[in-house]
Order: C-alpha cells, then sequence, then structure tokens
C-alpha cells in the first residue's frame, strides 16, 4: 500500500525526470559567481516573475530574511500580518539577525491586511520611534489566493509613504493559476517578491529572491552572511529550473484534488468543511469532537499521514492523484 502524505506539498520527491536533469546539470562554484545553472534558475525566475534578477537561496525562510536584511537595518520596522510565516513562522530571524522591528496585525479573514490600520501603524519620523520601511504581504494565505486590487492599494500606501514591499509568494503560482492571472501582474506592485521551489512546484531544496539588480545585488551579499551561499549548487538549481518549467500548470490538478477532497469531507457526518476557503492546494476540516484525536492514528494504519489540528489541514501536490483521493475519503467514512 503507498502512502498518501497530505501533512504539506512540501514532501514530494523528485520523479525521474527531474533526477536526470539534476545529475545532468553543468555546475562551477556558485559563490564565485561560476554555475550557469544557477545563473539560468535566476533568470528564468526573474523572467518569469517579470523582475530584473534574482537569487537562488536554500529555503523561503532564507529568502523572506534576505529581503528582510536588504530592505531595512538595525533600528527599522517593519509591518507584517499577525499570522503571516513571516512574522510568526521564521523564529524571529529578522529581529534575531538583523535588530529589525515586526509590527505585526491580525490578518483580515481573507488574508488581505487592513490598509487604514497599516497607515496608523506607520510611524512618525520621530527619534522616539522605529522607522517604519517595509510593507510585507503574503499569497497564498492558508490556501486562500490575495483578492485582486489588494497589492495595488497596498502599493499606493506606500508610495504615499516611501515604505518597501515585499511578497512572501511561496505558493505564488497556486494563485496565479487559481486566478487565472498571469504571474507577472501578481508580482509587479512588489519591490520585491519571494517563491519557494520546494512546496508544490515539487523540486526537493530551494527558493528564489526577485526584485530590482540593484536588490538582488545587496540581497546575495546578506545571503552569504547568513551562511547561504553555495556552491556546485547547479545540482539543486536544475531541479527548480525543471518544476518551475514542468510544475507550473499542472497545479490546476493540486486545486481539483483538493475541491473533491473538501467535496469528499464535506459529505461526512459531523465534518465541516468551509468551502470558500478551498480556492488552491489546501483543505481545512472542522472534525467532530468524538473521533478529533484518534484520526490521525487511525488513519495512519490505513497509510494516510496527516498532522492533528481542528480544523485539521489537508495538503494536496504532485504526489496525491485522484485515486488517492478517493482512498482517502473512503478512510475518513470508514473511521467516522
Ligand atoms: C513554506 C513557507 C515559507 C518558507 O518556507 P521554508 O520552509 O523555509 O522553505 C514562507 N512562507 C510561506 C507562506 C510558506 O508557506
Amino acid at each position: 500500500m503507498s502512502l498518501i502524505d497530505l501533512r504539506s506539498d512540501t514532501v514530494t520527491r523528485p520523479g525521474p525526470e527531474m533526477r536526470r536533469v539534476m545529475a545532468e546539470a553543468e555546475v562551477g562554484d556558485d559563490v564565485f559567481r561560476d554555475d550557469p545553472t544557477v545563473d539560468r534558475l535566476e533568470n528564468l525566475a526573474a523572467g518569469m516573475l517579470g523582475k530584473e534578477a534574482g537569487l537562488f537561496v536554500a529555503s523561503g525562510t532564507q529568502s523572506n530574511l534576505c529581503a528582510l536584511l536588504t530592505h531595512c537595518g538595525r533600528g527599522d520596522e517593519y509591518i507584517v500580518g499577525q499570522q503571516a510565516h513571516t512574522y510568526i513562522h521564521e523564529g524571529g530571524g529578522g529581529a534575531a539577525l538583523g535588530g529589525i522591528q515586526p509590527q505585526p496585525l491580525d490578518l483580515e479573514a481573507d488574508g488581505t491586511l487592513n490598509l487604514q490600520k497599516v497607515e496608523s501603524l506607520i510611524k512618525p519620523d520621530d527619534y522616539h520611534y522605529a522607522r517604519t520601511r517595509l510593507l510585507c504581504l503574503e499569497n497564498t494565505t492558508n490556501g486562500r489566493v490575495l483578492p485582486g486590487g489588494h497589492a495595488e492599494e497596498a502599493r499606493a500606501l506606500v508610495d504615499r509613504h516611501g515604505l518597501s514591499l515585499h511578497l512572501d509568494g511561496a505558493r505564488l503560482f497556486n494563485a496565479a493559476v487559481r486566478a487565472d492571472r498571469p504571474v507577472t501582474e501578481l508580482a509587479a506592485p512588489f519591490d520585491s517578491v519571494s517563491i519557494c521551489l520546494s512546496k508544490g512546484l515539487g523540486a526537493p531544496v530551494g527558493s528564489v529572491l526577485t526584485g530590482s539588480a540593484d536588490f538582488i545585488v545587496e540581497a546575495r551579499r546578506w545571503r552569504k552572511v547568513v551562511g547561504g551561499g553555495m556552491r556546485q549548487s547547479g545540482l539543486l538549481a536544475a531541479a527548480g529550473i525543471h518544476a518551475l518549467e514542468h510544475h507550473v500548470e499542472r497545479l490546476v490538478d493540486d486545486h481539483a484534488n483538493a475541491r473533491r477532497l473538501a467535496e469528499g469531507l464535506a459529505r461526512e457526518e459531523g465534518c465541516e468543511v468551509d468551502m470558500e476557503l478551498v480556492q488552491t492546494n489546501m483543505v481545512y476540516v472542522r472534525l467532530p469532537e468524538e473521533k478529533r484525536d484518534e484520526l490521525p492514528g487511525r488513519l495512519k494504519e490505513r497509510g494516510i499521514l496527516v498532522y492533528p489540528g481542528n480544523p485539521m489541514r489537508l495538503v494536496t501536490h504532485l504526489d496525491v492523484s485522484p485515486a488517492d483521493i478517493e482512498r482517502v475519503v473512503e478512510a475518513f467514512t470508514g473511521i467516522l
């Protein structure tokens, strides 16, 4: 029985074709700027996002950290969603390593920030306050696509106040595919955009930070400082190129599988699924009280891996098929 892993879209294993291009990649020492495959990946990602330059980094966390360190200095401040990955799931790196103060505020139900509140949080130019430098958004957030127009309004706001605008676009391609908009359009309002190759795109490692040529020169310095200078990383970049060339359009399959899963679970006695939230590859299901605790263990006996939680988050990806979705729904039916 094959394992069905719904814990995250980070669990995908590189397939034979991806492994082949990795094995055959032309490499050099990227710290010497000698690795042609890394250059190709950085140019490809930047081009796809409509930015001047890109920087291949080890992870999304490192990407957002390099962005923070580039946009902000010690004693500066960035405004960010209280539930945003950059604020809550990245170990406070901006504060720990950059002396950058976060100013968090609650995300709205649709994943946006209330821009009036954001504006009221921008500090006056007065030495009692940290200097507000940056606003950070996320797309997708918990599988939801940032509503159209929000990023453009955020752009107008930062322009009024001389701030920069960063996007944690770990799953930006999911958003573009779902919204049926060119990813360049979703990236356009931002000074810098980070994308993950190792989530739904199915590469084993890596993210790319993109922005202006000058921004990336500075971010490249910070990547080195945080220990992210890699050598023959063309091996990994080759997987990223393969992911960008072959795994973007197929994200519609993951979204269809998530919808199928959501519909199946919504029919289960005692389960609640907010279908509004099922926009890309994530399903959040509220479980019946009496089964909540045993469910992950019982699913595991049937070869299905999930994280405990209520609502429970289930994530579809490259290694989950429509037949797997059927098996998962049947398992829920059996257990519940
Ligand atoms: C996964 C993720 C990141 C960064 O992830 P790494 O695990 O460090 O690669 C950043 N933002 C969001 C929204 C994510 O989901």
